[in-house]
């Protein structure tokens, strides 16, 4: 059990707002930099990355230079348009602010084959420690955790760390998500309404943190296709995106054009 994931200089690297509701609690207490990648704009074009600045801010978390700096459009041209430099780019600029900020431990995105973002995300917080460890010889800690499985589903890791929260700040936690999903509606709202009926309030009072290994064997995607490819057929056909996002055709040559072993 790892116990000093509230005792560092650490940076928490997400690819949409919203997901640090998941780690409210953790959030607060390690107050973290915090980098966000897209506006969450979606295929609404209403953002909402001020609601999370906002909320990172009087959680006592810091927001770093990027943060919503893209829109989720330009991020998903970037992946069908297999825009390599773009992603070295975000590469090299997450590197520098984890060495300027001197940050020693880094928690993000897990991947999931749920939303290409997330995982994409998750491969260059990844490869961005890789790059660290050339540029400054030194390694910071490296966890995820997931942001549509229960927070628990890796609990079983041996090396897994547990951020409970009490009673005062679960019942924050409950206030933060409620209004936070009332203010973006749509989706959002359902998803968490969905979420808390299904798992009751009582799945807010644990945050599971793991070491990151979710992108060191994206292989199984080539077997099982991952659910954005589903779901990106259901929203081409609905006319909210023009193509599908594939792992075989768009993401593995991305991932691999980012260096696995950071040299790209
Ligand atoms: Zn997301």
């Amino acid at each position: 059990m790892c116990s000093n994931l509230t005792h560092s200089n650490a940076a928490m690297i997400l690819s949409h707002p919203g997901h640090e509701l998941r780690v409210l609690g953790w959030l607060k207490e390690a107050k973290p930099l915090v980098i966000v990648l897209t506006d969450g704009s979606g295929h609404t074009n209403e953002p909402r990355i001020e609601l999370s600045r906002t909320l990172i801010h009087e959680a006592g978390g810091r927001t770093a230079s990027i943060f919503g700096s893209y829109t989720d459009q330009q991020f998903y041209e970037a992946i069908l348009h297999q825009d390599v430099k773009f992603f070295q780019r975000l590469k090299k600029e997450i590197t520098n602010i984890l060495i300027e900020n001197e940050i020693d431990l880094v928690v993000g995105d897990a991947v999931e084959g749920y939303n290409p973002s997330h995982d994409l995300c998750r491969c260059l917080i990844d490869r961005s420690l890789v790059e660290l460890q050339k540029a400054a010889g030194r390694r910071p800690l490296n966890y995820e955790f997931p942001l549509v499985a229960l927070p628990s589903i890796w609990s079983d890791h041996p090396e897994a760390y547990c951020y409970r929260l009490n009673g005062n700040d679960q019942e924050w936690k409950l206030d933060q998500i409620k209004s936070y999903a009332k203010t973006v509606g749509g989706q959002l709202l359902d998803e968490v309404e969905d979420s808390l009926a299904k798992f009751g309030n009582e799945v807010l009072a644990e945050e599971w943190f793991t070491p990151a290994t979710s992108a060191l064997d994206l292989s199984h995607f080539e077997q099982k296709i991952p659910f954005y490819e589903r779901h990106g057929e259901q929203q081409v056909s609905a006319g909210h995106y023009k193509n599908t996002i594939r792992f075989r055709e768009h993401m593995l040559p991305l991932i691999n054009a980012m260096g696995a072993d950071g040299t790209a």
